[in-house]
């Protein structure tokens, strides 16, 4: 990790990282990285939309890795966040262009009748902008697995893996470095073309002991072993089930006995840097 010039690193922030539902301070989760050309969220779970559309005017493009609720139901709010920000013309942080919003095959038609639910029903001719956020906000755009995305000035490969629900973990390579995160995953999914040689793991670590039902999640033990098979510089745990420091401190500590490297653990409004211009972690 350096401490002198961070333009230079590969960077990711933490807008949540709780598995399930929020607790106060802690939302559902969303990952910004910093891209050259703006920050690409990675999921918007419950608590992340007033986060993600208070930094609206580096927003570049959202991936949403699957449908449960915890990664995609913030999305309606962050559209008409930012929808009406774009009703005041003073706001210059009001999204110019639609955000191009990268979503799982099937799951657009589900986004727009979603917001069909919730119109704001004003008086006289035509929806209010916030009524077809999908339409109007962001360009909606259901991804294809191992089929690569130029975004922000970087690729983003969305991989496969091993969940409830069909869910994509994304490799994100910008010119400062590489970057994995698993979304929500089993222990059984093809992780060679999600994690092989990246600099930071941004990997779940949900659960106590390994999954014994079919609902796909990795415990810590799991995550390190995760990364040192693959040659991970970092390794960075999230998805909590629980957020007392002591709980999360043993999931590290179940990560170390397997991986070597640097760990940190997510936690919101956290930015971690990794510095890939050194083998020093
Ligand atoms: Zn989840
Ligand atoms: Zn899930």
């Amino acid at each position: 990790m350096t401490t002198t010039d961070h333009d230079a690193d590969l960077r990711l922030t933490v807008l949540g990282c709780r598995a399930g539902m929020p607790e106060p301070g802690w939302p559902s989760s969303g990952y910004l990285v910093h891209a050259p050309d703006g920050a690409i969220l990675l999921d918007c779970g419950p608590g992340v939309a007033a986060k993600a559309a208070a930094r609206a005017a580096e927003l570049s493009a959202v991936f949403i890795s699957h449908m449960h609720t915890d990664h995609c139901l913030d999305l309606l709010i962050l559209g008409k966040a930012l929808a009406l920000r774009g009703l005041d013309a003073d706001d210059t942080t009001a999204p110019e262009t639609r955000i191009p919003l990268y979503v799982p095959p099937g799951a657009a038609t589900t986004l727009r009748r979603f917001n069909e639910l919730f119109p704001l029903g004003t008086d006289g001719p035509g929806a209010h902008p916030t009524d077809h956020v999908f339409r109007d906000v962001f360009d909606v755009v259901e991804y294809e697995p191992l089929r690569p995305i130029r975004a922000a000035g970087a690729t983003v490969l969305p991989v496969p893996m091993a969940h409830r629900q069909p869910c994509c973990g994304f490799r994100v390579t910008t010119p400062h470095g590489t970057l994995a995160y698993t979304g929500d995953t089993g222990p059984g999914s093809a992780f060679e073309p999600l994690v092989a040689g990246v600099d930071l793991l941004v990997a779940e670590a949900t659960l106590d002991q390994p999954d014994r039902t079919r609902h796909g999640h990795l415990c810590a033990a799991e995550a390190g072993q995760l990364a040192a098979r693959f040659g991970a510089r970092a390794l960075l745990l999230t998805h909590w089930a629980y957020t007392d420091r002591a709980w999360i401190d043993a999931q590290v500590e179940r990560a170390r006995e397997h991986y070597r490297g640097r760990i940190d653990v997510a936690v919101p409004d956290h930015t971690f840097h990794v510095d890939t211009d050194t083998q020093e972690h």
